[in-house]
């Protein structure tokens, strides 16, 4: 049952650094629910939640949390998790989100699952970004397909596979990506910024061929996705993209 409430939840839980190997506790929040917490939401896209910084070695890295992100007002739902995929997308489809299974109090606030636009992650950065893109008003699908063209265009570049790619900021008239890339570890992390325009240009060729973001099948909405999707397929190489 959803309560009335003024301090969100909170779960402090044991990290370990991944640079010193030592291991402190970490204040987790396993539900944000928007508006009331919109000093959550505000720390997450600053990076100054899930994002610790070691208190013995001071390097910052990414936790993985499990949460889920509430806008009843915009009718969406985030969930990071590392459940299983199955059992997570039966959850999310029927809205019967055990609270054990998010590690998450009693409070998952009702919803009616095909009414709301659900999308399950398995990383923290890929959920910071997918309340960015909320934010901004921007259709995740969209960005995927910007991003999928960006990370041919950055493979045939550096010559080397693009492991993950992010939006990382979009201020003004200008997108921020940070990439990740080589085949494992250790990586090489590189920023690409574009005009925030390729994002229009995207969604004037592409929005009208997919469906409703709300449906099932958009729920795991990532890069494979946007592979799978096919809509590049008949993209030349280096469309509209310009790269600084
Ligand atoms: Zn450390």
């Amino acid at each position: 049952m959803a309560k009335e409430r003024t301090v969100p939840e909170s779960v402090d839980l044991p990290v370990i650094c991944p640079f010193c190997g030592r291991e402190f506790d970490y204040t987790m929040y396993p539900v944000i629910k928007i508006p009331g917490d919109n000093r959550l939401k505000k720390q997450l896209l600053n990076k100054d939640l899930y994002f610790p910084t070691c208190p013995y070695c001071r390097e910052q890295f990414k936790v993985k949390p499990n949460c889920v992100y509430f806008d009843a007002r915009k009718a969406e739902m985030f969930i990071v998790t590392d459940a299983s995929d199955k059992k997570i997308e039966e959850m999310v489809k029927t809205g019967d989100i055990l609270p054990e299974d998010v590690r998450s109090p009693e409070d998952i606030p009702p919803f009616i699952g095909s009414l709301f636009r659900r999308r399950i992650v398995r990383d923290v950065d890929a959920f910071r970004e997918k309340i960015l893109l909320s934010d901004c008003s921007y259709d995740d699908r969209i960005m995927e397909l910007v991003k999928l063209a960006l990370s041919r265009l950055l493979q045939k570049d550096s010559g080397q596979h693009v492991y993950r790619i992010f939006l990382d900021q979009a201020s003004g008239n200008m997108l921020t990506f940070a990439a990740v890339l080589g085949m494992r570890p250790p990586f090489e992390n590189v920023e690409v910024r574009t005009e925030a325009s390729i994002y229009t240009k995207y969604k004037n060729k592409y929005l009208h061929r997919i469906g409703d973001p709300r449906e099932d099948r958009y729920i795991f909405t990532d890069q494979k996705w946007a592979e799978e999707s096919g809509l590049l397929s008949d993209e030349d190489e280096g469309y509209i993209m310009p790269m600084k």
